[in-house]
């Protein structure tokens, strides 16, 4: 029976690579782009890596036990994995939520049993808001393990030793430009730094939302791009410390609208439903591998959810 997965967690990671040839035949672009399809996950998202990564580093730390509350604040996919992951251990999980997340993405965490606090969305055009988000966690479950996501250094280290070595593996060292988007910045950080420590003159670039996809004070509730947020002219202390703000070679910026835009052609031109924030990913990609520079470069980019996690949010594509 070694074909048998004995536990939930030994279903996490090695996803599949795909080379959009499609996508690239149809814009005649010069470079490969090579999709790294994180929806193949248990959960669902690229956030079962971590999940899976901040309770195992718990666990062997003996910080939990059977029956235990795992708190943290997330924009669905991190809660959505961590739940999955006590559900198969054992623990309790309740999430403090922005009230802009998918409804979607709220129906999936109460599925797997998960307590849910609203927090709205204008708390968090606060600069102080990640400290304050942390703070009142602390102070409203005192005993309670609190992953912390934004912080805690077993986010990055888990795509330092999965994400980053897998794109390695399964290119062969090929990979020449990675793409990612920042919501804690442990995916770009953690497999950005494997990477650049295979190969020195790789590049590391971020998609983020261009100002025209944040909330204001005037406009709370914009269409953003779920999960990702902008790096660049924000203060240090609005950035999650799991970011390292060394890592990116380039930050390309763009419209919520070409998110949307490049996952409908995704899906239409190579049968791949993913997440906005995979658009916005793809986008970026594609920009780079317009550049004559990048021709016959191999750029992987991470598409980390599924456009399933939206449906209900997102406007219906007449084309
Ligand atoms: N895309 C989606 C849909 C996400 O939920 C997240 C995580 N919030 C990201 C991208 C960004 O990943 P990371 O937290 O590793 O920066």
């Amino acid at each position: 029976m070694t074909k048998i997965y004995q536990s939930f967690s030994e279903l996490i990671g090695n996803t599949p690579l795909l080379e959009l040839h499609n996508y690239r035949r149809s814009r005649a672009l010069g470079a490969r782009i090579v999709a790294k399809i994180e929806y193949f996950n248990p959960a669902g998202s690229v956030k079962d890596r971590i999940a899976w990564g901040l309770v195992r580093q718990a666990e062997d730390e003996g910080r939990l036990r059977q029956g235990d509350l795992i708190v943290d604040v997330t924009s669905g996919n991190t809660g959505i994995g961590l739940a999955a992951v006590a559900a198969s251990r054992g623990y309790r999980t309740k999430f403090y939520l922005s009230d802009n997340i998918s409804r979607d993405k709220v129906k999936l965490l109460r599925h797997f049993g998960a307590e849910i606090v609203t927090v709205q969305n204008e708390f968090f055009l606060d600069p102080e808001a990640l400290d304050k988000i942390s703070a009142r966690i602390r102070e409203e479950n005192p005993t309670a393990f609190f992953t912390d996501q934004l912080s805690n250094p077993a986010n990055p280290q888990t795509h330092f030793e999965t994400t980053g070595p897998e794109i390695w593996r399964d290119t062969d060292g090929a990979v020449d430009i990675f793409v990612a988007g920042v919501g804690t910045g442990g995916t770009i950080s953690g497999a950005g730094r494997f990477l650049k420590s295979q190969k020195a003159d790789l590049k590391v670039v971020i998609a983020e939302p261009a100002a025209e996809s944040l909330p204001t004070e005037d406009d709370p509730y914009p269409d953003e791009i779920d999960g990702v947020h902008k790096v660049s002219e924000v203060s240090p202390e609005q950035l999650p410390r799991n970011f390292d703000t060394t890592i990116a070679d380039e930050i390309i910026a763009l419209s919520t609208a070409d998110a949307r835009a490049t996952a409908h052609a995704l899906a239409a031109e190579e049968g791949i439903f993913a997440g906005t924030s995979s658009g916005a990913v793809l986008w970026a990609a594609t920009q780079l591998a317009a550049r004559p520079e990048n021709a016959g470069k191999v750029i992987v980019a991470i598409l980390p959810d599924t456009g399933e996690r939206y449906l209900s949010t997102s406007t219906e594509q007449t084309q």
